[in-house]
């Protein structure tokens, strides 16, 4: 599969860039890492007239530590951060789940906003156009129904990304910027929830920087994935999970999922279903029941929904485990299924 003709514009600066946005914003896609972008465009799932690569902009690279937590630029790469000592000793549930994402080729371009902002995905939708043709394309692209909920009007292509779960457990906060001017807002209000238009930028937007905040310093974290090829896929279920305290007083735990709704989402409730629970196994039980309940797996993907609800309840049990029992925390877990 080619790609469709279309022309490159290279800024070397911020402010060029959001420029470059702001003349033909419905025009434009741009390019990171390109690891999702450019086979989506051989696929013909997007046919931009220009391509922004932003890539050679430094200002929008590193990590830095600030005093109120630290601070990722939109365009640090996965395998930065999967390297980064700081982020290891001070926010390493991010860094399991960087480590997760794909495989060492692709991270070395993949960028954290990129993940941030990876397109939903759906077997009926991330197919050549051919083979979208011969099923009459579906709502996301080019039709008018949906193969996964024939006659409801809403896409529920899964959100597949490996890092936005983590950074929800991280209380994250995204800097957005156009040429009209800067916002912050957390991480969690750029999802929409649905399948097509799943994230609330602005197409003259571009998201800048990612914010951890030192309230999430030193939590205790883990990253559970389940795939088919433990080498380089997506997840097709997973679970992150973020903990202060041990076996005798947990005091903050978060969990999220990705890859069972059309939006990272976290897992709500966790503090009441804390209060009934009194030993580790318990706990460990309350964790998986509300993670299960909290994902809405569709036949979006190569797995069935009641086997991936299954693995979120299971994965949740063992992030938890993983923490409070081994109380290490600090090693990737994930799974394939070869
Ligand atoms: Fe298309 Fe339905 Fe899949 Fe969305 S969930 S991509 S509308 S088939």
């Amino acid at each position: 599969m080619t790609l469709p003709a279309f022309t490159v514009l290279r800024p070397r600066t911020l402010s060029e860039a959001l420029f470059r946005l702001q003349e033909n914003p419905s025009q434009v896609r741009i390019l990171a890492g390109g690891t999702d972008l450019l086979p989506s465009m051989r696929q013909r799932l997007f046919a931009p007239e220009y391509v922004l690569d932003i890539g050679g902009i430094r200002e929008l690279k590193g990590i830095r530590q600030t005093e109120h937590g630290m601070e990722i630029g939109a365009l640090t790469s996965l395998r930065e951060i999967e390297h980064s000592c700081d982020l290891e000793q001070h926010y390493p549930l991010l860094v399991q789940a960087a480590k997760a994402v794909a495989s060492p080729v692709i991270r070395n371009m993949a960028t954290l906003a990129g993940n941030i902002c990876l397109d939903t995905r759906c077997l009926w939708y991330n197919q050549s156009q051919a083979w979208r043709k011969s099923c009459g394309f579906c709502l996301k692209k080019d039709g008018n129904l949906c193969h996964v909920a024939p006659g409801g009007t809403k896409c529920w292509a899964v959100f597949a990304g490996d890092t936005p779960p983590a950074l929800l457990c991280l209380e994250a906060e995204i800097e957005v910027m156009s040429a009209v001017g800067t916002e912050r807002i957390p991480l969690r209000q750029l999802y929409t929830g649905e399948g097509d238009s799943y994230h609330r930028l602005q197409r003259n937007q571009l998201i800048t920087r990612i914010i951890l905040p030192s309230t999430s310093a030193d939590l205790r974290g883990s990253y559970r994935k389940i795939r088919v090829r433990g080498s380089i896929d997506y997840p097709l279920a997973a679970v992150a999970l973020a903990l202060k305290g041990d076996e005798e007083r947990i005091e903050v735990l978060r969990v999220a999922l990705t890859a069972v709704n059309p939006a990272p989402t976290m897992v709500e409730g966790m503090a009441a279903a804390m209060r009934v629970a009194t030993t580790p196994s318990e706990f460990a039980e309350v964790v998986a029941e509300l993670a299960a309940r909290t994902a809405k797996p569709l036949t979006t993907s190569a797995l069935t929904p009641e086997y991936r609800r299954e693995m979120i309840r299971l994965l949740a049990r063992r992030a938890f485990l993983d923490v409070v029992v081994a109380g290490s925390g600090a090693t990737i877990r994930t799974s394939s299924l070869r």
